[in-house]
């Protein structure tokens, strides 16, 4: 009988300290969703911790009853005893379903309250009130990564509407300008073109320019358009080549500008040929549009620095104020907007270049003085 003390002792401090301190840290956890693990494993802990708390609570109890039953009773009250034991037993067990089924409703509820709020919010968010995010969650699970997740998505559609509307405004009020000259125009030719030949030839002249201002705009907006989901079609090629056909192209146009090629002949490169040419294209169309005619030079070359390829572009004309320089890849930026129009400038160019080489993986700089002259660098990886 006295080695039963200790024992005793040890069974009720696990029972009043380490099963209910255990029972309120599992609990503490479960609502407050601290403990970095995911929701399945949280929850699969603290219902094992719970079942295993009642569980072998019940056993210490029905050991240490017997314990003392068997102490000097007699066979049949102990009969009696096993009987009472048994219907009890099933009662506590139905009384236990009964509790984890409650208790396991309360803890799945808590546990789907944020997801529920979620819902709340999403189903708020329309296309009116984009701005709107979920609340942040203060757990580390994966209610936590569907959160970043969704706000995350949230931004990107957020900023590619955003661009969208820019992109239909600035469009509009470029194709604006020449349809009010064509207008202006129609009208002067309705007026006096029938009895003026020279109004009638100006007329006429000025209505093809902007028509035909109209229509490049239109190409390369479409274009724009195309780049954002384009897949190339990658070939390897050797890279001297293909900028010299590019500027070779110029050799027939009769410009005024000399235009020099140089170029290392043995590098090749993996991307779409017929993009990067377009892009090479532009920059010389610029250098030659933005170069006066007369002493005009314009340097093309072709070099390898380490593990990348470069184009450059130079040349002697008109340069880029260092106000000009950081926008000049916008979307209708022009530094000259007065002489820009009328020389049939968009202001697409560059953009397009821009996009076309960063979807290439590569990358494009420039850099110029005002009346010295402007270098365009291509680089691809
Ligand atoms: P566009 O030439 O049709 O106006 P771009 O996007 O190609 O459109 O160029 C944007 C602006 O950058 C031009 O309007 C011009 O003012 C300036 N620019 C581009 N290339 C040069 C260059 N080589 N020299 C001077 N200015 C340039």
């Amino acid at each position: 009988m006295e080695t039963e003390k200790p024992r005793k002792l040890w069974l009720k401090v696990l029972m009043v300290v380490f099963f209910p301190v255990t029972g309120i840290v599992a609990l503490y956890n479960l609502f407050s969703r601290k403990v970095n693990l995911g929701i399945t494993v949280k929850t699969t802990i603290i219902f094992t911790l719970l079942f295993g708390l009642v569980l072998t609570g019940y056993v210490i109890f029905i050991i240490s009853s017997i314990e003392r039953q068997l102490t000097g009773n007699t066979i049949e009250s102990t009969a009696r005893y096993l009987m009472r034991l048994k219907i009890t037993s099933l009662i506590l067990v139905v009384l236990f379903i009964v509790l984890g089924a409650v208790v396991g409703g309360i803890a799945s509820t808590a546990m789907i309250s944020p997801i529920r709020k979620m819902i709340e919010t999403i189903d708020s968010i329309d296309a009116e009130n984009l701005d709107k995010r979920l609340a942040p969650v203060d757990s580390r699970d994966e209610l936590y990564e569907l959160t970043d997740r969704i706000n995350g998505m949230l931004d990107d559609i957020q900023l590619t509407l955003e661009r969208q509307s820019n992109f239909v405004s600035d469009a509009s009020h470029e194709l604006k300008t020449p349809l009010s000259v064509i207008q202006g125009y129609a009208g002067l030719l309705k007026r006096w073109g029938k009895d003026d030949p020279e109004i009638l030839a100006e007329g006429i002249d000025s209505i093809a320019r902007e028509a035909d201002n109209m229509k490049r705009i239109v190409q390369q907006l479409l274009l724009l358009a195309k780049l954002g989901n384009y897949s190339m079609t990658k070939t390897r090629f050797k890279l001297s080549e293909a900028v010299r056909e590019a500027v070779d192209a110029y050799s027939v146009t009769g410009l005024p500008h000399k235009i020099n090629f140089s170029g290392q002949t043995d590098i090749f490169v993996e991307t779409d040929k017929s993009l990067l040419v377009e892009s090479v294209r532009t920059l010389i169309d610029n250098a030659v549009k933005y170069t006066p005619g007369e002493n005009g030079i314009i340097d093309v070359s072709v070099s390898a620095s380490g593990d990348h390829a470069e184009i450059t572009v130079s040349d002697n004309g008109i340069g880029i104020s260092e106000e000009d320089l950081p926008r000049i890849f916008d979307r209708f930026y022009r530094c000259d907007k007065a002489r820009g129009r009328e020389s049939g400038s968009s202001g697409l160019g560059l953009t397009i270049a821009k996009n076309i080489i960063e979807i290439m993986g590569g990358q494009i700089t420039v850099s110029s003085v005002k009346g010295q002259g402007t270098t365009f660098k291509i680089v691809l990886y």
